[in-house]
């Protein structure tokens, strides 16, 4: 799963105007069923203004920090995770191969835009505008190229009921519908990327003979087989283990996100990174505060009477020096938890890795943009990414605190997740985040978090929520982060600035507010009284005229990067 803060959910911008492209003789229609001519092909013509939602963003890594063992190991995986961009392709929509293919041969200065966004989404339709075709007016199957295109929900249930020993298979992550001469039948991944897979699996082997480092050599060659027999428990169950190595490859199949059909299909994807472990040891750091953390929240005993037994999943922080396939299409991944398989999750845990240079570019093209526009030039000043990655730690380790099982009135005991229902989630993430700031003040007592940072650390608050808010109020992160904001600006510790029409932080009143805020979500979450949460929820989470002419301001900042990746192999 990808991070909570990482989700971005749909957005419309700008509707666009279909426009009729003239032909040209660079482009020739090739032959195919899935294709047009490029003449009768219609292009949405604000193709700039897509792009710019996405700042270009060179990926370097400084090789001469590797040593030349990590260097050797690091080619092989970046070669393999190439590959997996040909096979996304294939998932995604196959039709786009080819649209690909004339892009680039194409002589007119304008497909260049259309290539490069083409490319951003895998596909010629806009990711972050409801998949809206910017290139011709197909639609994108809901089911991407895991079903045939005509097929219906109900005849793939009917064909169920009829073949119940077919079902497994059929709805397992790991295969894809095919309609032959006889019916339906369900290709492994194995058998259906046969010649994209076999080349995978020979350069992790060739890494896993390169690498002294018995944990990453035993999960590399394991790797390689589980992705030739498509069984990858084995391999998911050594990621979780592995222990000292510096380079690391997450590559195979695992969200299900391209599939809006049935939710049903894994996509193929890599994470190529290496792991910083000088910020391994800091978080570890953080983590030795988690029981002061747990005493130090501002509510009644009752509300904080649970041993805190540590996270959900360990936290690693590694730098990206690759991605492929579907974390790689549209919005970047910052954080990632894996792996889903439930079986392993209860056998071995999760992960959850955050990719730090990701973190630190979108912080540079939006975060500090932002903050220059809604923010006071004072405070604007004082955002940084020290800030912003810290809080980001903590909201993770605040989700610890606080209380997961409730008693209701009635006696019956559940967790805070099924009393608070579809509020839960808005709930639990508002609460992270102000948690995890009401904490800094402890952490400065205990000299953890340097003393001076606490104006770095609320400005920083501050303006992540309008890059949180941006992205729509009516998910459970953004409508989360209205809340917060509502809350605090009724209490003062925001100042709207009418005539500069920017936000400034009121540092005398930040500390106070915070705390009440945190201790208003705990006890939400400690009574798990559903209409007490709507009721909440309904009083703070509108957006009033000046909070969304705030954040209409932000239009033409980049939404996300687009990655460039610098390697020499
Ligand atoms: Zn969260």
């Amino acid at each position: 799963m990808r991070n909570c803060n990482s989700l971005i959910f749909s957005l419309t911008f700008l509707a666009g105007f279909a426009l009729t492209l003239a032909s040209h003789p660079g482009c020739k229609a090739k032959t195919g069923k899935e294709e047009k001519s490029m003449d009768s092909l219609v292009k949405l013509p604000d193709i700039k203004e897509r792009l710019a939602k996405y700042a270009p963003t060179d990926i370097v890594i400084d090789e001469k920090l590797l040593a030349p063992e990590d260097r050797q190991v690091l080619a092989k995986l970046v070669l393999a995770a190439r590959k997996i961009d040909d096979i996304f392709w294939k998932q995604s929509y196959p039709e786009g191969l080819a649209l690909k293919a004339r892009l680039e041969q194409s002589a007119e200065p304008a497909d260049k835009d259309y290539l490069r966004f083409l490319n951003i989404n895998f596909g010629p339709f806009d990711r972050q505008d409801e998949n809206r075709p910017f290139i011709g007016t197909a639609q994108k199957p809901a089911g991407a190229g895991f079903y045939p295109q005509d097929l219906t929900k109900e005849e793939f249930e009917a064909y169920l009921k009829q073949h119940p020993e077919l079902r497994e298979t059929f709805e397992s992550p790991y295969t894809v519908i095919r309609r032959d001469a006889v019916g339906l039948t369900a290709l492994p991944y194995n058998v259906a990327y046969k010649e994209d897979l076999e080349p995978v699996a020979g350069y992790l082997r060739e890494a896993a003979s390169l690498t002294s480092n018995e944990s990453l050599k035993r999960y590399l060659n394991e790797k390689a087989a589980d992705l030739l027999s498509n069984d990858y428990f084995n391999s998911d169950c050594l990621w979780i283990d592995l222990k000292g190595n510096l380079v690391e490859i997450v590559i195979g199949p695992y969200e299900v996100y391209e599939d809006s059909f049935m939710g049903l299909k894994a996509s193929y994807e890599s994470y190529v990174y290496f792991n910083d472990r000088e910020e391994m040891k800091k978080i570890e750091g953080y983590l030795n505060f988690l029981e002061d953390m747990q005493r130090n929240l501002p509510v009644a005993p009752k509300y904080k009477d649970q041993k805190v037994t540590g996270l959900e999943s360990p936290l690693h922080v590694v730098v990206e020096v690759l991605t492929a396939g579907d974390c790689k299409a549209g919005v970047q991944t910052s954080a990632f938890v894996l792996p889903n398989d439930e079986r392993i999750r209860e056998k071995k845990g999760t992960k959850k890795v955050f990719l730090k240079n990701i973190m630190e570019a979108k912080f540079g093209k939006s975060l500090v943009p932002i903050a220059r526009r809604v923010l006071g030039p004072d405070d604007a000043a004082a955002v940084s990414f020290f800030a912003y990655f810290n809080e980001t730690i903590l909201h993770e380790i605040c989700h610890a605190l606080g209380l997961n099982y409730v008693t209701l009135p009635d006696g019956t005991k559940t967790t805070v997740n099924k009393a608070l229902r579809d509020l839960q989630s808005c709930i639990e993430e508002a609460k992270a985040d102000v948690v995890g700031v009401w904490n800094v003040p402890l952490l400065m007592e205990r000299g953890w978090i340097p003393a001076d940072k606490a104006k770095e650390v609320y400005t920083t608050y501050l303006a992540g929520m309008f890059r949180a808010m941006r992205f729509g109020v009516t998910e459970a992160h953004g409508l989360g982060t209205l809340i917060q904001f509502n809350y605090l600006r009724e209490r003062g510790a925001f100042v709207h600035d009418p005539v500069a029409g920017t936000f400034r932080v009121d540092f005398g009143k930040i500390r106070d507010a915070v705390k009440d805020l945190a201790a208003r979500f705990l006890v939400l979450e400690g009574d798990g009284d559903y209409d007490q949460v709507a009721r909440f929820v309904k009083q703070y989470g509108q957006v009033d005229d000046v909070t969304r002419r705030t954040i209409d301001q932000l239009k033409d900042i980049p939404v996300d990067i687009e990655p460039i990746f610098h390697l020499s192999y």
